[in-house]
């Protein structure tokens, strides 16, 4: 082909590319607006399971990559059909797996703007608007969880960075204590951390430490049988290992149980000690925002950081970890990205990479502050209340059927479950509960037995969603043993 031929080409392509995106409009959210309405309206009816299994999904999803692009309106409609088969309808009424939220209205519809406005919300000379949204849902977050008022805050990805956010400040306070600046010098011949954790911690606290150098959690400290660490068993340990800097995990809801640690003493012994005392929280944090739930948490006020997640109980979408800490220099020391290029700033002024591990960033905060706003502070407590109130009315129907026993002091909103003291029909019973698809919930073991664990954590399921899916189980359970 001759040479001229080429550019011809390639000149003709050019223009054609310019009159298209040139011709790009936003119509396409008017599609994803009908349709993401229409998925919401029928979250309640839909069966709780996927319906589409891997095999069916990577048929229909792995389409060849076309070399001049599609039209978003055809994109957007194809995606929601052929995702639909294959989704969860984790954020309806009656699922009860893991522990994972549905998301309140206005939080839906603010994380929809947060894309629209595409601001980088690393800090206030990126975005003025959205640092100072994130900064005022800050303060409401410190006010309802009862911490202390002037401690950093840092909107994560999840529990899990919430957890590393809260750790690496702990890491630079208790080896600042010890006349070592990590941030500086990194672990290479520092002092030996110490880091000591309940036997039920959960996996991301340890996933955490790895990630921050400090090694596996070596240090397990007993639990009882609901899953709480042992203030006398923490006494123990930490009694040997005087002046090595420690840092101590403690747990507000345990996976399984939502059990709570006993706060009060352990603050005390982490006092006594000198450690540092983190709180993972994730979703245990948000019973102080209930009067009814929130003596559950005496003492731990008095942590010096606290992890929590904004989208399990708070309802606001994926994602969304909220870190504490109540010594913000320790906070901004181990996280703050100082640039040549972004302008010095005064404290005072809102700077998102500050506070957590990303320099550019999604404003996280702007979905907590929309779901605030919609539940304000009584529907907060409410939400959280109902949860609980439904967790018990699905344990007391459980309970009064032969050969089905709850497991754990429902003090919160997990309940676990054991059908006729047998691994094998347990899971049997879930298997069956899952393929019925009138609720979903996940099995799990503990304490070595494998169990059914519920999880209420979503806005909208109502007394009849709970007593239904109580049906459903009990159905599942009668028709596994017979
Ligand atoms: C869910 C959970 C985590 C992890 O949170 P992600 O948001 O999933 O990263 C940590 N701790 C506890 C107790 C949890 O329940």
């Amino acid at each position: 082909m001759a040479s001229d031929d080429t550019s011809a080409i390639s000149g003709r392509s050019l223009q054609r590319g310019d009159a298209r995106a040139s011709d790009w409009r936003y119509d396409c959210l008017d599609d994803a607006a009908r349709l993401a309405r229409r998925y919401l309206d029928g979250l309640r009816d839909r069966p709780v399971r996927a319906k589409a299994g891997l095999g069916e999904l990577r048929a229909v999803l792995a389409r060849p990559l076309t070399d001049d692009g599609e039209e978003p309106s055809v994109i957007v409609e194809s995606l929601a059909r052929d995702v639909d088969p294959g989704l969860v309808a984790s954020g309806g009424p009656r699922y009860f797996g893991f522990v994972i939220g549905g998301a309140v209205p206005a939080a839906v519809a603010a994380d929809w703007l947060v894309s629209a406005w595409d601001q980088n919300g690393g800090g206030f000379v990126a975005s003025p608007a959205l640092s100072v949204v994130e900064e005022v849902a800050a303060g409401w977050v410190r006010e309802l969880l009862g911490v202390p008022a002037s401690s950093g805050v840092g909107f994560v990805t999840g529990g899990q960075m919430a957890n590393f956010t809260c750790l690496a400040a702990a890491r630079h306070a208790v080896l600042r204590d010890a006349s070592w600046d990590v941030e500086a010098h990194g672990l290479h011949g520092a002092p030996r951390v110490r880091v000591l954790a309940g036997e039920y911690a959960h996996v991301t606290v340890g996933v955490a430490c790895r990630l921050l150098g400090l090694g596996q959690l070596l240090d397990v400290v007993p639990a009882d049988g609901q899953g709480r660490m042992r203030a006398d068993a923490l006494r123990g340990a930490l009694a040997n290992g005087a002046d090595t800097p420690t840092i101590v995990c403690a747990q507000a809801g345990e996976i399984n149980t939502g059990a709570f640690d006993p706060f009060v003493d352990i603050a005390r012994t982490c006092r006594e000690h000198r450690a540092w005392l983190h709180i993972d929280g994730a979703f245990g944090l948000w019973a102080a925002a209930s009067p009814r739930r929130r003596p559950l948490l005496a003492g731990a006020e008095q942590a010096n950081s606290w992890a929590t997640d904004g989208h399990k109980w708070l309802n606001v979408p994926y994602d969304c970890g909220i870190a504490i800490v109540a010594d913000p220099p320790a906070h901004r020391a181990a996280m703050t990205s100082t640039q040549a290029y972004v302008p010095a700033h005064a404290d005072d002024v809102p700077y998102g990479f500050d506070w957590t591990p990303e320099f550019s960033r999604r404003a996280r905060g702007v979905t907590v502050y929309a779901a605030l706003r919609q539940l304000g502070r009584h529907g907060l407590a409410d939400l959280v209340d109902r949860c609980c109130d439904h967790a018990q009315l699905i344990a007391g129907r459980l309970a009064a059927e032969p050969g089905i026993e709850i497991l754990n002091d429902v003090v919160l909103n997990q309940v676990l479950v054991r059908f006729g003291d047998d691994d094998a029909l347990t899971n049997t019973v879930i298997e069956r509960v899952q393929r019925d698809g009138v609720c979903w919930l996940a099995g799990s073991t503990f304490r070595g037995q494998s169990v059914m664990r519920i999880s209420v954590v979503g806005w909208q399921t109502t007394p009849a969603d709970a007593h239904r899916s109580a049906d459903a189980i009990i159905t599942a359970a009668r028709t596994a043993n017979g």
